[in-house]
């Protein structure tokens, strides 16, 4: 035979190999990086660098209209890239600036790039799409009164754009993000330049200055007040809160100066470019450590029935989160034991502090529920994983209170000096990293100057909840 044209060869030869490729890769499948808790979030072969995420809002019913971005490093020869996505609808893809097919597979996203991408090379990706902002329960984007605001944790990044979601991939973000102009855009990190207007509308741009977890990213949209204070040794706070609620809220956003102050004193410095609160108008039943700006809910400050000294011990969890969890992130989700033991650690030694609530009183009663903790949700470093449709089943009494007895059975082991010295080296050694439970008992006994592993296994795997040194006489029993 005879081919009569370069044209139709081509055409020819672009039908074989695209046939070729079909034949020799099997179907698409969700991938993961084996977290043993979600065993398909993230994905093997590669590492995100950077996202660019521009997100245009009308109204909590319509999808956003979103571009991602994704700059990032193949670590293995690659024909499929994985990324988690799920809700929003795909319009297109690229991979490094060729159009690449898109297929998606459970809640991964899997693009076949024109040619395959060989291992360690930059990755361009560029996914066209819409977001969905009516979140039911399960996270991602959160319905407020007045826009919206965003609450990822543990699994719902990718409800919001596509993704390597998983906080041992954690990467540098800028945000674009276009409302209508009566509403204010804040973001994590610092705006890149002021708003700009276009029609009846404005874009909003912000950049992180340190690398953050797909789950700590928070765009919050609405009719609100930025208020911009000082911090210690001059760090910018920015709380956003309702424009109408500004002045009565204004006692609780002068409180996190001190507060971070008091961090400072017990961990060192704060580790971020920024830090405020997010109070919403929303029902969201948590309040949530997004990098440098946290969200709380309303009710929490509305003055009923909550005493001033747990208000400010909650605003405390959230704030010792940005050492403990964002700007240190857990390796894998059953470390999540060392985010919110240590975050429920501070804020008990807070409250301790105000002589509300003492630190041993809470701990003997932590004791004393230590056991069903166990028993209800597994050891605090192998949590139980969640129901399904239950996505925040994982946040159970044992890896709040029932971890933070951990941290205060190993300060009456190896005593509190070396207990503080190891919470300050913790934090400054993995600044903007990644870290899990063994890095941790292996730190802590580098502290003590022996090993602990024998020491720590049992109150970090066992059923039963060991004896607590220097109280022989606490038991599980109520008393
Ligand atoms: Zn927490």
């Amino acid at each position: 035979m005879q081919l009569t044209s370069p044209r139709l060869r081509a055409a020819l030869l672009a039908a074989a190999s695209l046939t070729l490729v079909a034949a020799v890769l099997p179907p698409p499948t969700p991938l993961g990086i084996g977290d043993r808790l979600f065993p398909e979030l993230g994905n093997p072969g590669y590492d995100v660098l950077s996202y660019d995420l521009s997100f245009t809002y009308k109204d909590n019913r319509t999808p956003l209209d979103a571009v991602t971005v994704i700059d990032a490093r193949a670590l293995e020869p690659l024909e499929r890239i994985n990324l988690d996505f799920t809700h929003g609808k795909v319009a297109s893809a690229e991979v490094n600036g060729e159009p690449a097919r898109f297929e998606s597979v459970g809640e991964d996203l899997v693009l076949t790039p024109a040619r395959p991408v060989t291992a360690h090379v930059p990755l361009h990706i560029t996914v066209r799409h819409t977001s969905v902002p009516r979140g039911r329960a399960d996270g991602g984007w959160v319905p407020t009164e007045d826009g919206l605001a965003m609450a990822n944790q543990a699994d719902a990044a990718h409800r919001v754009f596509p993704c390597n979601d998983h906080p041992a991939d954690k990467a540098f973000f800028t945000f674009r993000v276009t409302a209508p102009e009566a509403l204010t855009v804040v973001t994590n990190g610092v705006p890149v330049a002021a708003a700009l207007r276009a029609g009846s509308s404005k874009t909003w741009t912000y950049r992180t200055l340190h690398p953050m977890a797909t789950e700590l990213a928070q765009v919050s949209v609405g009719r609100s007040a930025v208020v911009h204070g000082t911090g210690p040794h001059g760090l910018p706070l920015r709380d956003v809160v309702p424009a109408g609620d500004r002045k009565r809220l204004d006692p609780w956003l002068r409180k996190t100066a001190g507060h971070i102050a008091w961090m400072e004193e017990r961990v060192g410095r704060y580790p971020f470019e920024n830090y405020g609160v997010l109070i919403a108008r929303a029902t969201t039943g948590f309040e949530l450590e997004t990098q440098t700006l946290s969200l709380f809910e309303h009710s929490l400050f509305s003055g009923d029935g909550y005493p001033e000294w747990y208000v400010e011990s909650v605003m405390v969890h959230e704030l010792a989160h940005q050492w403990f969890g964002d700007s240190v992130a857990p390796r894998t989700w059953s470390d999540l034991w060392l985010n919110e033991g240590h975050a429920t650690w501070y804020e008990a030694l807070y409250a301790d502090g105000l002589g509300k609530y003492s630190l041993e009183r809470r701990m003997r009663e932590a004791y004393q529920r230590s056991d069903q903790w166990r028993a209800a949700g597994g050891p605090p470093a192998a949590p139980k994983a969640a129901a399904p449709g239950e996505k925040i089943g994982l946040f159970r009494p044992v890896v709040y209170d029932g971890a933070a007895l951990i941290l205060y059975a190993l300060r009456q082991e190896i005593g509190t000096q070396a207990f503080d010295r190891l919470e300050r080296r913790w934090v400054a050694e993995h600044k903007d990293g990644v870290a899990g439970t063994q890095d941790f008992v292996r730190l802590a006994s580098q502290v003590a100057g022996r090993d602990l592993t024998a020491f720590m296994e049992p109150w970090l795997y066992g059923k039963t909840t060991p004896a607590m040194p220097g109280h022989p006489e606490w038991s599980g029993k109520s008393v």
